[in-house]
């Protein structure tokens, strides 16, 4: 019977791992479709950013109460892997509570005892927590849960995560509690689980086979919401409790708010400055801004992989506020899918396929790009280091210079700053013209 287990045990782990490992590989190749971007910044520079803003949450207490659940939840996500570790263990070998049986006696045991216990005081607090966000989520409807881009597969994404976190935390207490009543009929005392202990003291008047198959419903329930969630997370935006450390690792160094120059258009610019100056060749077909998704930096590719669709981007953006129909998280979310649609056609048509689809257009529309304001509100927000921004100005300036697809008053602008070299209907010859009135 102990071997059946094991052999299901590395069967079950075996599949689960390859199907995962499969998508996050995909997911990978999805960013590197991205061009190159360097971020040359020093490791101190790195950890300090993954340390504060993806471990540490320091953006997240912006909004304190959100911010205090999701620790809640966050803490107990990050200590329920000790007992995961030790589930893995016995079901690789067939033991049971491995580590509370070698280190009986020992230091350690009061260390996993005093885990334990912190586990399952994390886990019952995390239980209302769920509770709460998923009533935040039905019941209370908060306004940036709202918006458009969050009907449909957004909303379900996000309280099928909750669901399995109540399933979770239900096994682990059946798990914990029917172990408990075990112990506490074999060897007359508890394990030094409090929880778990009281809900084993309370079920000790069940027989043994009944109290068996709790703990074991437990146990497999326990291990098998852990692959679920592990195959799930790679489609759901909870992918971020991952992609969370390296997006914040490879933070843009320049402050907020700096524009990346286009070399081309600084060269024509000093060409109009300076007549000497000659322009050096441009390698390859020039193309201004971004189309598709091949023509973001994996950087930006990697943000819309880490977007956690929390909406605060959305709920701080002006234009968003004024009735506009940008939301700076829907740029999020087209990026995303529109690379999950490239995989999928490579996947069924072959890896030269062209859908001839586009980002831009397809995904998300002029009048969308037209209405950021570039006050970077959405990029202060990111509890994780996001820039919306930067995708809205790759695509704007794609719209704009590649397609000329801008209104005319635009176009009156940026005709006199190609001309005039101002904004103004003025000759450069007249700008001094204002002095002939001064004595
Ligand atoms: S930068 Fe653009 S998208 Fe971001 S908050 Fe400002 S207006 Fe909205
Ligand atoms: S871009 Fe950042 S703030 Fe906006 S929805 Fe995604 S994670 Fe939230």
């Amino acid at each position: 019977m102990v071997i059946l287990q094991i052999i299901l045990f590395i069967a079950l782990t075996g599949v689960t791992f390859y199907f995962a490992f499969a998508k996050f590989k995909e997911i990978y190749d999805n960013v590197n479709l991205g061009k190159p971007e360097k971020i040359d910044t020093p490791l101190s520079f790195r950890l300090k950013k993954m340390m504060l803003i993806a471990f540490g949450q320091k953006k997240m207490f912006k909004i304190t109460f959100p911010a205090l659940l999701h620790l809640v939840i966050y803490a107990s996500f990050l200590i329920t892997q000790i007992e995961l570790l030790e589930i893995f263990i016995d079901g690789f070998i067939g033991t049971h509570r491995i580590i509370y049986h070698l280190s009986e006696g020992t230091f350690i045991n009061s260390l996993y005892i005093f885990v334990i216990n912190f586990i399952e005081i994390l886990s019952l607090l995390t239980f209302f927590v769920t509770l709460i966000f998923i009533i935040r989520r039905t019941i209370l409807k908060i306004d940036r849960f709202k918006k458009p881009e969050m009907k449909g597969w957004a909303t379900k994404d996000g309280l099928l995560i909750l669901a399995l976190e109540l399933t979770l935390i239900t096994f682990i207490f059946m798990m914990n509690g029917g172990d408990s009543a075990l112990h506490i009929k074999e060897t007359g005392k508890d394990y030094g689980f409090i929880l778990s202990g009281i809900l084993g003291s309370a079920l000790t008047g069940l027989p043994d086979w009944l109290l068996l198959t709790i703990e074991k419903i437990g146990w497999w329930g326990h291990i098998m919401t852990v692959f679920a969630f592990l195959l799930y997370l790679p489609y759901s935006k909870h992918l971020h409790i991952m992609l969370a450390f390296p997006n914040t690792f490879f933070s843009r160094p320049e402050p907020k708010g700096e524009m990346h120059n286009m070399p081309a258009i600084q060269h024509e610019v000093h060409a109009m400055l300076d007549p000497s100056f000659v322009a050096p060749e441009a390698e390859g077909e020039m193309q201004f801004g971004a189309k598709d998704v091949y023509d973001l930096s994996w950087k930006s590719l990697l943000d819309a992989y880490t977007c956690t669709e929390c909406g605060r981007c959305t709920a701080a953006c002006p234009a968003n506020q004024t009735g506009k129909k940008l939301s700076p998280r829907k740029i999020m979310m087209d990026t995303r899918d529109r690379m999950e649609e490239i995989a999928k056609c490579k996947k069924e048509h072959g890896p030269d396929f062209v859908d001839n689809k586009t980002l831009l257009g397809d995904y998300i529309t002029g009048e969308e790009l037209r209405a950021c304001t570039t006050c970077n509100a959405c990029v202060e927000e990111c509890p994780v280091n996001i820039s919306p921004l930067n995708i809205i100005l790759e695509l704007r300036r794609n719209l704009i210079m590649e397609q000329s697809d801008s209104p005319a008053e635009w176009n009156n602008v940026f005709a006199n700053m190609e001309n005039n070299q101002a904004p103004w209907q003025f000759s450069p010859s007249d700008r001094l013209n204002w002095t002939n009135e001064l004595n």
